[in-house]
Order: C-alpha cells, then structure tokens, then sequence
C-alpha cells in the first residue's frame, strides 16, 4: 500500500491497475457497516463489474436490513458467516480497496490475512476523487449506491459536513434518473414495529437527562434487546433523537453486543466527539459523530462516561440556545 495523502499518482496508479485485462478485487467496509460504508462499497462494486472487474465486498459483520437491497448486494459476503469463503475471495484478490475507514484495526478479525494479502490495497475514507478512475464508468446501480451512502451520512443533506461539492456530486448523480422517494422510504420508512417499541422503551424509560453538562444518555442491555427482538440495525440514529431537545449538545448510546459495548456518540456545535471517543472508548470517527468500544460492564462503562464529563463541563456549557 502506498502510504501517504492520495494524490495524482497514486490515483494514475490505480487507473493504470484498473485497465484490462479484468481484475479481481475485493472491497471491504468496517466493522457495523452503516449507510455510507455500504452504499460507497457498492458504489465502487457497480462500476468496477461495470468496467468488467470480478468484484465482490466483505464485510466483518452483519448490516441492517435496510440497507441490503440495492444494487450489488448480493456480492457481499459478510465473513462473521462466511469465512473461508471470504479468506479465499481475499488470498486470490489483486487489489483490495478498503473503504469508509482508515485503520485496519476496524476490520477486526480480518485483520490479518488482509494485512497479509499480497494484493495492491487502496484505501478510500471519506474523500474518494473517483472520477480520476471511474468518471465513466459509473452507471445507475452505483448511482443509486453512492446517492444511498451520501444520503445515510448526511443525515439527508442537512450536515455541515455536506459541502457544496457534495450536491454537485448529487446533481451528477441524479442524471440517472432514480427514484429519490424510493430510497427515502427503504432507508427510513422500512423499520419492524419492535425497532419502534425498543426506540420507544429507550426514549421513554432509558434516557438520561444531565442538564449540568447539556448531555444525554441512552443505554440499551441483552435482555433488553432480547425483549424487542433486536436486529441488526434496529438502534441505528436512536443516538440523534436526544439531539433534538434544546441545549443538548452531547447524546451517548451504549449498546451491548456479544463481548463489549458498543458506544455511539453525537454532537452538535464544535464539541468534537472524536477527540473524547478516541481519548477514552479506543474509537474515532467525524467531529459530530463519532464510535467506540468499552469491554467493561455496562455498569461500569456508565459510571466512567459520567465520570468524564466534568472535565469538559466549560465545553459542553458553551452550547446554549
Ligand atoms: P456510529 O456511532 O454510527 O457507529 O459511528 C459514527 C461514526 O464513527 C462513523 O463514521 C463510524 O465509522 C465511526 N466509528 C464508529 N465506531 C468507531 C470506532 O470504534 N473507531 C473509529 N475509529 N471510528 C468509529
């Protein structure tokens, strides 16, 4: 892997490796593949079949269900369920693009044989420049993959992090002549009415209000999981909706998984949720949005995130309306 910014060359590189004759490459997302994760994945699915590559994307785990009917889906292997067959697809690929993340860690248990692969990896987080490479290749399938990711990571247009090259990208896109309904109503309209119960429980009787430090708190338990028959997906956003009561600006959800807890955080203003899941929950991700992990117990974790918030009281205070 080239290491470094991207720049010209690398892109020259990968447009020379993407020449015929036809490829076979694999993509990979990070761990809790979300909207943009797969719908970028895809994306660069359609176009490299499109170009005549054999392309299939791996996934460390499962993804929600509303994100598993666009075009492509069926060439994702997730390797939580499939791992010899997703060994294999990695041993023979020549380029390994990763996509949405830029540690490897992410891959989890992947790590390795990716680490190992001798194929060319190219790594894409969040500024891929794709018409160096792809600029007529893509069609309506990636169209309606990459509006998908974009919709799903912009909270449909309205984050900051959207800029004006984001709609002119969006305007491309739209020259496919898709339906944007459509794509609303299965991201956003396609949930089983357990999700709205669990989202209403969690609301309801699991929210915590500390108004001291403008920060909210949601916690959600197996059992609890267990009781509204979770799926996948299901709590995906149930850390938004805290953001929506005035002067909160800092909303956490703790998520028991199989062997650790799943921490999301969300942040309105310049209270950089990176900064903090990096420092104390080994995570990362974007100034307003941000994951990480804990391997204590919920309790535990709880008391410790509470723990915290005292030392940044001046920073979440400033954020009043
Ligand atoms: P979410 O809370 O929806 O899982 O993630 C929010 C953002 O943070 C996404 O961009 C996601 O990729 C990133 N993120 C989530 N968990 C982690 C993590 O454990 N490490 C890093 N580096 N980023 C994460």
């Amino acid at each position: 892997m080239d290491s470094g910014k991207n720049n010209k060359s690398d892109l020259k590189k990968i447009k020379r490796l993407l020449q015929k004759p036809s490829k076979r490459i694999v993509i990979i997302t990070h761990i809790n593949p979300d909207g943009d994760a797969i719908g970028s994945s895809l994306g660069l699915l359609n176009i490299l079949v499109n170009a005549g590559h054999i392309t299939d994307v791996i996934t460390p785990n499962d993804y929600p269900g509303f994100l598993q009917w666009l075009p492509g889906n069926n060439s994702v292997l997730v390797y939580s369920g499939n791992k010899e067959a997703a060994l294999k697809k990695i041993l023979e690929a020549e380029i390994i693009f990763s996509i949405d993340f830029n540690d490897l860690k992410r891959i989890k248990q992947f790590y390795k044989p990716v680490e190992n692969s001798g194929a060319y990896k190219v790594m894409i987080d969040h500024h891929p420049d794709p018409e160096y490479f792809a600029e007529c290749l893509i069609n309506k399938e990636a169209a309606v993959c990459l509006f998908t990711g974009i919709m799903a990571d912009t909270g449909c247009f309205s984050y900051n992090s959207s800029n004006k090259n984001t709609y002119l990208i969006i305007a491309d896109l739209l020259d496919y002549k898709f339906s944007k309904n459509e794509i609303y109503y299965r991201l956003y309209d396609n949930f089983t009415a357990n999700r709205m119960r669990l989202l209403g429980y969690a609301l309801n009787e699991k929210m915590e209000i500390l108004p001291d430090y403008n920060t909210a708190i949601i916690s959600l338990n197996k059992k609890e999981l267990e009781k509204y028959k979770f799926r996948t997906g299901d709590s995906e956003s149930f850390v938004n909706y805290p953001l929506s009561i005035k002067n909160i600006c800092f909303s956490a959800f703790f998520i028991e998984r199989e062997d650790h807890i799943k921490v999301s955080f969300r942040s309105k203003g310049d209270f950089a949720v990176n900064e903090f899941s990096k420092k104390h929950f080994n995570g990362g991700g974007h100034l307003n949005a941000a994951g990480g992990e804990s391997y204590t117990t919920m309790k535990e974790t709880l008391e410790k995130f509470k723990k915290l918030l005292p030392a940044y009281k001046e920073k979440l205070k400033k954020y009043e309306i």
